[in-house]
């Protein structure tokens, strides 16, 4: 992984190697005779800018937008550099016109480079996140609105006066707000314009954030937190920090008082978290600090909401900017702070088109702005902790809760010595806890991360499971909208009456316990209690989401039952219990990052409970109560789970002591995919210190309707293995059909 090199180190190889090229700034007139030429970089697959003409009169800098024929159609690209053109200056097509000579700023298209060249991604591919729709460039037009004038109607009628009295104050109104006011049709408004009773006029938009005043309610911090303050205000030069500080401990109160240091010189702040954890209760927590909400970016926003930050942020509109790992991509020119929160998280890894992970693409960006960089987490990921402790990121640690919050006592409940009772889930010690609990006038969560009613069907008959028929999973049996679905590709069909494969009736059992099965379990055991289930797949969106949390903090609810949608950054005052019905879920899976990312899920899950006073308790159901990650939890010691985790990836040279890359090849026909597969690796280039494994098959051998094989090279932290690749598949055999290589540099997942 490479933020394991100092960034800067990095940076200087790359260069060296060539693997990126420093942008070459000539000035657009050069002394040769031959007229300058601009490279334009086009929304379009392809790794190159292209070379046009500058038509005569035409001024241009790096980062303005223009239109240029490409082929027979028009593309809105980026000026990306200028450069003496090596083929038939008059071959070369013109430039059409500027579409924004307002230029992107110079760290947004290196940013941009940079990421493409990592993730060895066409830096076409990665201009659609630069070029915005022409609106966006532009400064966005003022409303329309209207005043009242001297004329008056001939025929009035109860609603035309209601519009009339509430315009005569003379202010200038939009149409919708006048009728809201008036509580009139807008068909109503538009025949008194028409008659001239109101003329058009213009009002200013709205800002969508005012600018955030750092000292709108500095928070007292306490001794520990004012130590780490302090600490991180000291530091100087580049390097990014880990603050570690067990949930609850105030690292978000820390964050803020730095944030408000940039703030206050004037520089701009950017707070990534996972998109999950941007709530409504965090936006709060930001206004109560710095007196406005800030510029927000998740994928939840309409288009139209996008563009208006996104126009904000180029035209420094918007000081601070909370959002998921795509504001990465957002225009900033002046960053001085980059903190991401719950840095661990695999939600910032994007696996989809250029994959690239948030947390390190983060540091890229920080460093491009010579800007500070923090990332915070209760428990951050085995890479940071390690470079943390190796000194290449500064360390700063918060050990206890803020305030009275206690961290909760530990109870792991060992299965096989106490079952649950037969058909159902919940050991009698979780059961006498959520009673006491409640009893207590407190809330209880159940921690299950299944969606679902069960994660597997089969016939008692004839053994048939259910499996998708595009991917190599179970179909999820989901009761509630009583449809199986597969939850990789989302193809679902009606749970049958019959069999499909023996035609017996009624022979069908779910196997396996989902959250909506543990829900009916405990709506029989607790039948006055108040109950919810919060999972991914019953909500109506990211608003509806809210409003469940916040019913959740607001107790409305006794007992919660939840996936891990339940154990991100949101603070339930009146939580004081959580169990984990089974904890033994990812430690079976065996992947890389199983253990790391079981012990994350855990801890999160526990630091739910007892965030405001003191007693709260957790229970773990496993069949595993000597697992490493159960004991490192059971005896609150996070040291002994890093460096049990340590050992073992320095001994396999896994990241972040070596390096990956996967290369998924996926096709509609598996014959071709494995032959290809053969192909591929038989051309791997030799080199000492490179390995390429595989062919192999990935835990999904078919997803989405495609077969697939994985190839995975392995490396030393240090080499330069993007160059490695490029050579290689540039001297592969042609991809035919329906193939698709797709390269996934620092694989997080082995799906
Ligand atoms: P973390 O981000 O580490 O999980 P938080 O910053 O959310 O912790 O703090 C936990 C709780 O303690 C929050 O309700 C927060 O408002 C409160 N808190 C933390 N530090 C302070 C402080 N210095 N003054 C007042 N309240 C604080
Ligand atoms: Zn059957
Ligand atoms: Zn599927």
């Amino acid at each position: 992984m490479f933020p394991n090199l100092n960034l800067y180190e990095l940076h200087k190889e790359l260069y060296k190697s060539k693997a990126i090229a420093p942008f070459i700034n000539k000035p657009v007139f050069m002394s040769s005779n031959r007229p300058p030429t601009a490279d334009i970089l086009v929304p379009l697959g392809i790794d190159q800018a292209y070379s046009y003409q500058i038509p005569e009169g035409m001024t241009l800098d790096k980062g303005m937008i223009v239109e240029v024929p490409v082929g027979n159609k028009k593309y809105n690209g980026v000026v990306w550099s200028f450069s003496d053109p090596e083929i038939d200056y008059e071959k070369l097509r013109k430039i059409a016109h500027i579409v924004s000579d307002k230029p992107l700023p110079s760290q947004q298209l290196d940013f941009v480079k940079w990421v493409a060249d990592y993730t060895l991604t066409p830096i076409g591919n990665m201009a659609r996140s630069l070029i915005r729709s022409a609106e966006a460039l532009q400064e966005e037009p003022p409303l329309k609105a209207y005043r009242i004038t001297e004329e008056r109607p001939d025929r009035l009628t109860p609603a035309r006066t209601r519009v009339i009295e509430s315009a005569e104050n003379g202010l200038a109104y939009t149409k919708q707000h006048l009728a809201e006011i008036s509580g009139s049709s807008p068909a109503v408004i538009k025949g008194l314009i028409d008659l001239g009773v109101f003329e058009e006029t213009t009002l200013a938009r709205p800002k969508i954030v005012d600018m955030p005043d750092p000292d709108f309610a500095i928070a007292k911090l306490n001794e520990d937190q004012a130590k780490v303050l302090n600490g991180l205000k000291q530091q100087e030069g580049f390097k990014p920090s880990l603050l570690e500080g067990v949930t609850g401990s105030g690292k978000t109160e820390v964050y803020f008082e730095y944030l408000a240091d940039f703030l206050r010189q004037g520089k701009q702040g950017l707070i990534l978290l996972p998109e999950i954890a941007l709530t409504k209760q965090f936006l709060e927590r930001f206004r109560q600090r710095f007196g406005v909400e800030p510029a927000c970016w998740h994928s939840d926003m309409s288009a139209k909401q996008r563009e208006r930050v996104w126009r904000a942020v180029h035209r420094k509109e918007v000081q601070c900017v909370v959002g998921a790992r795509s504001a990465l991509y957002l225009p900033f020119s002046n960053l001085g702070l980059i903190i991401v929160d719950e840095e661990h998280d695999p939600a910032y890894k994007q696996e989809e088109r250029t994959s690239y992970h948030g947390r390190d693409m983060a540091i890229v960006l920080a460093s491009l702005h010579k800007a500070q960089c923090l990332l915070a987490s209760a428990t951050p990921s085995v890479e940071t902790w390690v470079n943390a402790q190796q000194g290449k990121f500064h360390y700063h640690t918060l050990k206890r809760r803020y305030g009275s919050g206690e961290l909760p006592n530990i109870d792991v409940v060992d299965l096989k010595i106490f079952p649950p009772e037969k058909g159902q889930w919940i050991s009698p010690t979780v059961t006498h806890a959520i009673h006491q609990t409640i009893d207590q006038g407190y809330q209880a969560l159940i921690f299950l991360n299944r969606r679902g009613y069960a994660p597997l069907t089969l016939c008692r008959s004839c053994g048939h499971r259910f499996q998708c028929s595009n991917c190599s999973a179970w179909l999820v049996d989901h009761r509630f909208r009583k449809v199986l679905m597969c939850h990789h590709c989302g193809h679902e069909e009606p749970r049958p009456q019959i069999c499909p494969s023996c035609s017996s009736e009624d022979s069908l059992v779910a196997v396996g316990p989902g959250v909506e099965r543990i829900a009916e379990d405990i709506k029989t055991q607790f039948p006055d209690a108040r109950i919810c289930i919060l999972s991914s797949d019953m909500l109506g969106g990211w608003g509806a989401l809210q409003q469940q949390l916040n019913a959740i903090a607001e107790h409305q609810y006794d007992i919660v039952i939840g996936t891990q949608l339940i154990a991100k950054g949101h603070n339930f005052p009146k939580l004081m219990l959580s169990a984990i019905v089974d904890a033994d879920i990812g430690l079976a899976q065996g992947d890389l990052r199983g253990a790391e990312r079981s012990w994350q899920l855990l801890q999160q899950v526990i630091g739910r409970a007892g965030r405001f006073a003191p007693g709260a308790k957790a229970i773990i159901q496993t069949h595993m109560p000597d697992h490493p990650v159960l004991s490192a939890l059971k005896n609150a010691n996070s040291d002994d789970f890093y460096h049990a985790e340590w050992q073992g990836r320095e001994i396999a040279l896994m990241p972040p002591f070596g390096r990956l890359i996967a290369l998924i090849i996926s096709g509609k026909d598996m014959r071709d995919v494995m032959h290809y597969s053969k192909q591929l690796a038989l051309c791997a280039p030799h080199h000492e210190e490179i390995t390429v494994l595989g062919p192999a098959d990935p835990v999904f051998t078919q997803l989405r309707g495609r077969f697939r094989q994985r190839l995975l090279l392995k490396g030393p932290k240090t080499m330069l293995s993007q160059k490695y690749i490029k050579h290689w598949l540039n001297h592969a055999p042609k991809l035919t059909g329906s193939l698709k290589i797709t390269i996934d540099v620092d694989p997080q997942s082995f799906f």
